[in-house]
């Protein structure tokens, strides 16, 4: 099933930035997504197949994929 992510977004990922953070802003999207770190604005671009596994939570949308 494929997740429902859209620009602007806040999502917490299962794995925490060098930086400390698990926040990331998703900046773009398309075959890669583009995220944003919030604790230190790094960007980075992950397939979306990547993406999809390390997600946890939308946090502007109140989505838990509950792992
Ligand atoms: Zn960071």
């Amino acid at each position: 099933m494929p997740i429902d992510v859209q620009i602007e977004d806040r999502v917490q990922m299962r794995k925490q930035h060098p930086c400390g953070s698990f926040e990331w802003k998703v900046t773009r999207i398309g075959a890669d997504i583009g995220l944003e770190c919030v604790g230190c604005t790094r960007r980075v671009l992950l397939p979306r197949s990547k993406f999809e596994k390390r997600l946890k939570k939308i946090l502007n949308r109140d989505v838990d994929l509950g792992r």
